[in-house]
């Protein structure tokens, strides 16, 4: 068992550091996520615990699930250095808000088996990734089924995190997963949409919808000319009438309803804007995240308006603060700032 040292080179994590953490993050115990590869890792994010616990192309998830490779991460944790974890990207160290708990079993399954989308964002990627033939997209069937067969023994309470990696209702293996997974009630979904073609699509899917335990939307734009500008091919008159939709399905299902706001120089000006949106269609919350490094932009320092030398920084902090005035003060306060409380 080695670990693969470039990897953490390539993402500049220091292997002998001691963080001396006394909480232990229950991610490498309650928590697989696997890539579009077939990779599995011990954590929400492929870049904050980078190294692979096992390749499902060749193992099953059974044998994947308490590897050496896997309980060696997790004694990382437990002794509390965290040397293998990403501290430059991992959200919970970088805001000192690790959490606590050694579940016995896993409880989470983060599906970034395709990248397929009907949108080109250009903070996400520079063109149109769309697999609906070919190597990349036989390959994602073939996982999917694999994670299907999994499901379909797995006796525990687990819930299924669909589109991290591009659109569950575009792709067309999202779909066929969600068309074929089990109909087991201690599977729940949760699912991250651009929301575009939900409302065409979500009545094709009712185990999923049934049983869906957190609905999240990502809408970068409060006006119609900033959604068009940032995510690029949406039109804002689809989006509403898919909010419209969500809404009546929230209300019938129960779910948790939660738009995604990555706040960037383009739309910090709509911050407030969103919170009313969210609002106007019932949304149980409102994330606003800090738009992050992926190394998608040429010219991140032009767009980076955390940064204290930036023009815009100042303007960006006193809105901030006109924001955090819903958190202090709203009798139902449904807005979110990780992120942008953090200087890191
Ligand atoms: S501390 Fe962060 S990077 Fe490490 S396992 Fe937990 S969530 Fe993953
Ligand atoms: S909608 Fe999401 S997955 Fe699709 S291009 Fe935009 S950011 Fe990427």
């Amino acid at each position: 068992m080695k670990i693969n040292q470039r990897l953490f080179d390539h993402y500049g994590i220091d292997t002998n550091k001691d963080l001396k953490i006394k909480n232990l993050c229950p991610r490498p115990k309650d928590t697989i996520l696997i890539d579009k590869q077939g990779s599995c890792y011990a954590c929400e994010c492929q870049s904050w615990l980078p190294q692979s616990i096992g390749n499902l192309q060749i193992k099953s998830l059974q044998e994947i699930i308490g590897s050496d490779m896997h309980r060696h991460l997790q004694s990382s944790i437990t002794d509390g250095t965290y040397r293998y974890c990403n501290e430059h990207q991992c959200s919970y160290i970088k805001s000192d808000a690790v959490l606590h708990g050694q579940p016995d079993r896993i409880q989470h399954l983060r599906l970034a088996i395709d990248d397929s989308c009907n949108l080109r964002c250009p903070s996400c990627r520079k063109g149109m990734v769309f697999h609906k033939e070919g190597s990349a997209y036989n390959l994602g069937i073939r996982l999917a089924d694999r994670i299907n067969d999994w499901l379909h023994s797995y006796e525990h309470p687990i819930q299924v995190h669909i589109g991290s990696d591009g659109d569950p209702f575009a792709s067309h293996v999202y779909r066929h997963f969600m068309e074929q997974t089990p109909e087991r009630h201690n599977i729940k979904y949760s699912i991250l949409t651009n929301g575009l073609m939900f409302k065409e699509f979500h009545g094709k899917v009712p185990y999923v919808i049934n049983n869906l335990q957190e609905l999240g939307v990502s809408i970068d734009g409060a006006s119609k000319e900033t959604y068009e500008k940032l995510r690029l091919g949406g039109k804002w008159e689809k989006i509403l009438e898919g909010l419209e939709c969500m809404a009546e399905q929230k209300q019938k299902h129960g779910f948790r309803f939660i738009l995604h706001f990555v706040v960037q120089k383009d739309n910090y000006h709509e911050m407030e804007d969103i919170i009313h949106l969210g609002k106007r269609y019932g949304a149980d919350r409102v994330w606003l995240n800090k738009m992050e490094d992926w190394n998608v932009f040429d010219n991140f320092d032009q767009m980076n308006i955390f940064s204290p030398e930036h023009p815009l920084h100042n303007d960006y902090q006193s809105r901030l603060e006109q924001v955090k005035s819903y958190l202090g003060f709203e009798k139902d306060p449904i807005v979110e700032v990780p992120t942008l409380n953090s200087d890191r």
